[in-house]
C-alpha cells in the first residue's frame, strides 16, 4: 500500500466534496485516521456535506482554521481505480469533478449511521376495509414484489399520507420490521449449467471466456442478428468473470431491463443479479450502491447510471444493444456510457462486449481498426429465420386522405391475424398528428416557449410540446385568425394510426406501445408481457418497440414511414434509420414462424432503403464510413458542439461572436470553429438557443483547447454554456 494511502489523526486531507466548488477542501483527519477514498462527512460553512477523500491536502491556509473531518462515513472507500476512472471521465467529458462525484454517489441516506432501520412490505393480514388511500398502498406492494420500503418512500410512491401506512401496519396488512441494513446478494452460481451452445455460439463465449480470464483490458465486438443467441454467449462471459471471483456489470437501455430478461439471468445462475434502474426502491438502491463497494454483489444489471457504481473489483461490462442512443446522457453530465464503459474498464483490468445486431458506426471502425475483437453470429437460434424483407412503393399504392396503411400493407395484415398471429405497425411519432393547422388561415399551433409545434395527443386530450413538455388544451378557435371550427391534425402519429386501424379491423384487439401512454415502465412492462402472451392481435409502436423485446407471435412487421428518418440534416440520419429498420424488422418471427417485414417508402431506390432489404450490411457500413472519412467528420474526425443559452437572444449571440473570434486556443491545436448559428430548435422554455460546433483532426488534445478557449471569456449570469463532447444529436 502507499504510504499515503493512510492519513492518521490531524494529517491534513483534500476532501472532494459533491458542492459546485472549483477544487478539493483541507480538512485535518479525524479520531483513529482515514483511508484515501473513504467517503466522509466535513463541516462546511454551518452545513455538514458528503464528500470523499481525495489524497493529501495541499496546505498554504492558515493551519488554525482548518476543521476536522466530521466522520468516515460505514461504507468501503472509493478504490484508485475509480478515482482515476471519475477524473478521467471528467477531462474527457468537461464535467466539473463535483458533478462526477454526484454520478457516482446517486443512493439515498449514504450518510445514515448504521444500525438496523424501520422498514415497510406486506404484511400477512388484509386491511379490514378498502380505501381509496389503502388500495393504493396495497398496489405500490403488489407491484414491487416483495421489496422492502422506508416509511416515507412508500407512502410518496402510493400518494397518501404516512398515517395510512401506519394504519394498515396496526391490521396487519403492512408488516413493520427492524430489517439489518444492506445485506449481501445471494451468491451467483457459475457452476449451474448453462443451454447447451450451437457450435458458433460455443465458439464466441470460448473466445469471450478466455479473454475475461486474462484478466487483462480489452473490448470485443459481439455483433449477431436479434435472435442468435448473443446473450447466452455473453452469460457466459459473465459466469467466467464469476468464477474469478470478480464482478460483472450488464448495461442495458433502460426499456429492456425487462422480467424476461432477469428471469433469464436467474436459470442460468440459480439467483437473481443486483438491479439498478428507475423502478428500483430507494432501499434498494442504497443496498446496491454499498455492496458494489464492499463486493457483496456478483452481477449488478443495470441502466446507463449503473457505470458509475462503485464496484470494488469489475471485471467484466456487457454494453447491450450498444448503439442505442439512450446511453447518451443528454443532460447535466453528458456522457455516453459506451464509451465511458471502456475507459473504466481500460483503468481496472477489465473486458468489455459490446454486443449489438446493428453497431454503430465508431464501434463498427473500432473493430475494422483491429482495436476492438470482432466476434460474429450470423444465424438465429434454431429454426428461426431472419424476416424475408420487402419494399412497399408508396408511388404506386392508392390511399384515401388520411389513411396510411397501404393496400398491400393491409392485406399482409389481415392474413396475419386470421391465422392467429401477430402484426406490428410501426411509427416513430408518438400522440395523435404532429402539425394542427388552421383551415382557413395557415397557422400551425406552436408551443409559447419553444421553436416548435404543438403534437396533439387525443388520448391527454391536449395539445403536448415535444421539446419543454408543455401541454395546453386544444383551443375551440385558431389562436392567430379567430375563426372557429377550422383546426385540424396534419399527419399521424402512433394514436391516428390507432384510430384509422380501428376502422380498418374492427374485430382485431390493438395494443399501442408509446412511452407517453404508460404512467410507469413497470406498466409499460406489464403491457409488453401481456403483448407477447397474445394479448393483442396488432401492436402500434414508436421506436419503444425495437428493443430487445421477444413477442414468439410477431410475423409481420409494417413500417408506415421508413423515409422519416432520412429526412434532416443529422449527420447520423442514414445510420439511425439503417438501425432502427434493421432492429424493428427483427422483431419478426423470432420463433417457429417465419416473419415479414414491409417497409412502406417513396424511394425505394435510397441507398439507406436499398441496403436494408439486401441485408449486405458490411457494403453499408463501408459506404458510410468512406462519407464520414472524406468529410473528416466522427469516428475520423472530431466534434464538440457548444450550445449557449439564454433568455437575451442578444446577448447570447453577442457572446457566441465573441467566443468565435477568440479562437486561437482551437487554432493551436489545427481545430476549426463553426457558427453561432441558432440550434435547429432555437428556443427551448424561454430560453434562445444558440450552436457553435468545433471541428478537429482525430488524436489533438481537443479537450484542453476547449477549456482553454471557453475559460477566457466569463458568462453573464443568464447564460449556460453546455459543451457535448461527440455530439450525437444537434437540436
Ligand atoms: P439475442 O440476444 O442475440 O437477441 P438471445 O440470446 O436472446 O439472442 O436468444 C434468442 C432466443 O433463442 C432466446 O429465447 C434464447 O433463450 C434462445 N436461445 C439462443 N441460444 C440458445 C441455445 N443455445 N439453446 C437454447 N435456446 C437458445
Ligand atoms: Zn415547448
Amino acid at each position: 500500500m502507499p504510504e499515503t494511502a493512510f492519513f492518521h489523526e490531524g494529517m491534513l486531507v483534500a476532501v472532494l466534496t459533491t458542492e459546485p466548488l472549483g477544487r478539493a477542501l483541507d480538512y485535518r483527519a479525524p479520531p483513529g485516521g482515514c483511508f484515501v477514498g473513504a467517503f466522509v462527512e466535513v463541516p462546511l460553512g454551518p452545513r455538514r456535506v458528503m464528500g470523499v477523500v481525495w489524497g493529501p491536502g495541499e496546505g498554504g491556509f492558515d493551519p488554525a482554521k482548518i476543521r476536522p473531518v466530521g466522520r468516515v462515513l460505514d461504507a468501503a472507500p472509493m478504490g484508485d481505480a475509480m478515482r482515476a476512472f471519475l477524473m478521467r471521465a471528467a477531462d474527457y467529458t468537461l464535467t466539473p469533478m463535483p458533478a462526477m462525484l454526484r454520478l457516482a454517489t446517486r443512493a439515498p441516506g449514504l450518510a445514515d449511521p448504521p444500525g438496523p432501520r424501520r422498514v415497510y412490505r406486506r404484511g400477512r393480514g388484509e386491511p379490514d376495509r378498502m380505501t381509496d388511500a389503502r388500495a393504493r398502498v396495497m398496489d405500490v406492494l403488489d407491484e414491487y414484489g416483495g421489496a422492502a420500503f422506508n416509511l416515507g418512500e412508500l407512502a410518496a410512491l402510493a400518494g397518501v399520507s404516512t398515517s395510512v401506512v401506519k394504519g394498515l401496519v396496526k391490521q396487519g396488512a403492512v408488516a413493520e420490521e427492524d430489517a439489518p441494513r444492506d445485506l449481501p446478494y445471494p451468491r451467483l452460481d457459475p457452476g449451474l449449467p448453462g443451454k447447451a451452445l450451437a457450435e458458433d455460439q460455443a465458439a464466441a463465449a470460448e473466445r469471450l471466456r478466455a479473454a475475461v480470464a486474462s484478466a487483462r483490458y480489452g473490448t470485443t465486438l459481439l455483433k449477431g442478428v436479434t435472435g442468435s443467441g448473443k446473450t447466452e454467449v455473453y452469460l457466459e462471459a459473465v459466469a467466467e468473470c464469476l468464477r474469478q471471483g470478480r464482478q460483472a456489470l450488464v448495461l442495458l437501455p433502460e426499456i429492456a431491463l425487462t422480467a424476461e430478461f432477469l428471469s433469464r439471468v436467474e436459470d442460468r445462475f440459480g439467483a437473481r443479479p443486483g438491479e439498478w434502474h428507475s423502478g428500483v426502491t430507494q432501499t434498494e438502491r442504497r443496498r446496491l450502491w454499498r455492496m458494489a463497494g464492499e463486493g457483496g454483489v456478483g452481477l449488478v444489471v443495470g441502466a446507463r447510471s449503473a457505470l458509475f457504481l462503485p464496484f470494488r473489483d469489475l471485471g467484466l461490462i456487457v454494453v447491450d444493444e450498444e448503439h442505442d442512443t439512450s446511453y447518451k446522457q443528454e443532460d447535466g453530465a453528458l456522457y455516453n456510457a459506451r464509451d465511458m464503459a471502456v475507459l473504466r474498464a481500460s483503468l481496472c483490468d477489465a473486458q468489455v462486449v459490446l454486443a449489438s445486431a446493428t453497431p454503430c458506426l465508431e464501434t463498427w471502425v473500432n473493430a475494422e481498426a483491429g482495436k476492438y475483437a470482432r466476434i460474429d453470429l450470423t444465424s438465429r437460434f434454431g429454426t428461426a429465420e431472419l424476416p424475408e424483407m420487402r419494399a412497399i412503393d408508396m408511388r404506386a399504392e392508392k390511399l384515401e386522405t388520411n389513411r396510411w396503411i397501404s393496400p398491400t400493407l393491409a392485406a399482409a395484415v389481415r392474413a396475419r391475424i386470421e391465422g392467429g398471429e401477430q402484426a406490428l405497425l410501426f411509427l416513430n411519432r408518438r400522440g395523435y398528428a404532429p402539425v394542427t393547422i388552421c383551415r382557413a388561415c395557415g397557422h400551425q399551433i406552436g408551443c409559447d416557449h419553444c421553436d416548435a409545434r404543438m403534437v396533439e395527443h387525443r388520448f391527454l386530450k391536449r395539445l403536448v410540446c415535444h421539446q419543454c413538455g408543455e401541454t395546453k388544451p386544444m383551443p375551440e378557435t385558431c389562436p392567430s385568425c379567430g375563426a372557429a371550427g377550422r383546426l385540424a391534425p396534419v399527419g399521424p402519429g402512433v394514436e391516428r394510426l390507432a384510430e384509422e386501424v380501428a376502422e380498418r379491423f374492427p374485430d382485431a384487439r390493438v395494443a399501442v406501445l408509446s412511452s407517453d401512454l404508460f404512467a410507469s415502465a413497470r406498466a409499460l412492462k406489464e403491457k409488453i408481457a401481456e403483448i407477447a402472451g397474445g394479448g393483442a392481435d396488432i401492436i402500434i409502436g414508436t421506436q419503444l418497440v425495437a428493443k430487445g423485446h421477444n413477442f414468439p407471435l410477431l410475423t409481420l412487421v409494417g413500417v408506415i414511414d421508413a423515409d422519416l428518418g432520412l429526412q434532416g440534416s443529422d449527420l447520423r440520419a442514414a445510420e439511425r434509420t439503417f438501425q432502427l429498420m434493421r432492429q424493428v424488422s427483427g422483431r419478426a418471427g423470432r420463433s417457429e414462424r417465419p416473419g415479414v417485414a414491409l417497409l412502406q417508402t417513396c424511394q425505394p431506390e435510397h441507398p439507406v432503403i436499398r441496403a436494408i432489404l439486401s441485408g449486405e450490411e458490411e457494403a453499408f457500413w463501408r459506404a458510410e464510413a468512406a462519407e464520414r472519412q472524406a468529410a473528416g467528420m466522427p469516428p475520423f474526425g472530431r466534434l464538440a458542439g457548444i450550445v449557449l443559452s439564454s433568455p437575451d437572444v442578444q446577448g447570447v449571440f453577442d457572446f457566441g461572436n465573441e467566443l468565435a473570434r477568440r479562437d486561437a486556443p482551437l487554432r493551436r491545436i489545427g481545430a476549426q470553429v463553426f457558427g453561432p448559428a441558432p440550434a435547429p430548435i432555437a428556443r427551448v422554455r424561454g430560453r434562445h438557443r444558440v450552436r457553435l460546433l468545433v471541428k478537429a483532426a482525430k488524436g489533438v488534445a481537443l479537450q484542453p483547447a476547449l477549456a482553454d478557449w471557453v475559460g477566457q471569456l466569463r458568462p453573464p449570469a443568464n447564460l449556460r454554456v453546455s459543451i457535448d463532447i461527440d455530439p450525437q444529436s444537434f437540436w
